[in-house]
């Protein structure tokens, strides 16, 4: 069952859950009860539903900038020939890294 993220466009709270891809999407914010919530899909990196709104798309491109720039730094501190190692990490860490690069 793949993850959903929702997000909130009353109150801006973000949660996950999980569903089946047949069933519907959630609209209830849990936390203000308000049928506010949007679905944002960023798991993987690969599929994004677009609803409305920018939330998705800043979203990702914001921590995949981040994500980027993080491993280019990590690339240039550790090794010497930086050809060969930075393929595929962006993707994975494309949720994560949100708050990570900032020093
Ligand atoms: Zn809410």
């Amino acid at each position: 069952m793949p993850t959903y993220e929702y997000r909130c466009d009353a109150c801006e709270h973000e949660w996950e859950e999980f569903k089946s891809i047949t069933a519907k999407p959630t609209k209830k914010c849990p936390e203000c009860k308000k049928q506010k919530a949007k679905r944002i899909i960023s798991a993987g990196g690969g599929l994004i539903f677009k609803g409305s709104g920018f939330y998705q798309t800043d979203y990702r491109s914001d921590s995949y900038k981040k994500g980027a720039s993080a491993e280019k730094k990590a690339s240039e501190s550790k090794a010497s020939d930086s050809s060969t190692s930075s393929s595929s990490s962006s993707k994975k860490s494309d949720s994560s890294t949100k708050s990570a690069a900032s020093e």
